[in-house]
């Protein structure tokens, strides 16, 4: 078990454009395995790979139904939209509403570098382009409708 340290909001590795993986080595699949462990550690949903100060296209998302592995992934199709609260691991403390789509299809590599697609709904598909939008040096409070950080309960994870 290797968990990593999370940068936060103020940090430049979160305001980068993550690089595609190249090639799926050893060190990519310690980088996942270091992630999961930092997520479930620090009770997240998701984490990208800049959020441990790697700037590739790596992301790691568990909503409670199994821990997905996403190597450069990509958003194919989306449809619908959702506004629903959000929380990052990187920005500790604060909570607040995004509009999502409802449905994102995504392509990436797993760690065999074999392509495959999953479709996400619901809060999975909010999962996806939070972390998604990591890579590109996006954060959640850049799209925020609505700080909502003093009117609930901070029980909800981060991603
Ligand atoms: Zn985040």
């Amino acid at each position: 078990m290797a968990v990593r340290t999370i940068f936060t909001m103020g940090d430049d590795v979160l305001r980068k454009t993550a690089r595609p993986v190249a090639a799926i080595n050893r060190r990519t699949k310690q980088l996942l395995e270091d992630m999961a462990d930092t997520m479930y550690e620090a009770n997240g949903v998701g984490l990208a790979a800049p959020q441990v100060g790697i700037l590739r296209r790596v992301v790691v998302v568990d909503i409670g139904d199994g821990l997905v592995e996403l190597i450069n992934p990509e958003i194919l199709e989306q449809s619908g939209s959702q506004i629903e609260v959000e929380g990052c691991l990187s920005i500790p403390g604060r909570r607040c509403t995004v509009e999502r789509p409802q449905k994102v299809t995504v392509r990436a590599l797993d760690r065999q570098g074999r392509s495959f697609v999953m479709e996400g709904e619901g809060l999975m598909a909010v999962a996806l382009c939070h972390e998604l939008d990591h890579l590109d040096g996006i954060l959640y409070v850049d799209k925020m409708i609505e700080d909502v950080t003093d009117e609930q309960p901070q029980e909800k994870e981060g991603e």
